[in-house]
């Protein structure tokens, strides 16, 4: 049976890169758990992996949206940077046109 553990470890090492990547970062029990209870989801290894790949002050929503998971709330206006919720045809604040909502 010795020549499955090479690949069974192998498997486990792909397994966990997420969290291998992860391991400095300030998330790094939460990007663990991710991997370790939904990593057999390909989603949820994607998700950690993303994460784990993420500069430190990456907002949650962030992530999930560049997964597809959900869809932004909001998005930034082009001319100031403010923050439009989702539908707003105008920014609020300086009154430019916000791109088309999908
Ligand atoms: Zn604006």
């Amino acid at each position: 049976m010795h020549f499955l553990i090479l690949p069974l470890l192998l498997g486990v090492a792909v397994y966990f890169l997420p969290t291998f990547i992860g391991f400095r970062k300030a998330n790094a029990g939460a990007i663990f758990a991710l991997n370790l209870l939904l990593g057999w989801t390909v989603l949820g290894w994607v998700g950690a992996l993303i994460w784990a790949l993420t500069k430190e002050n990456a907002s949650n929503a962030t992530i999930l949206s560049s997964i597809g998971a959900i869809t932004p709330a909001s998005s930034a206006c082009p001319a100031c940077e403010t923050s439009v919720p989702r539908g707003n045809a105008f920014c609020a604040v300086c009154g430019a046109k916000t791109p088309a909502w999908d």
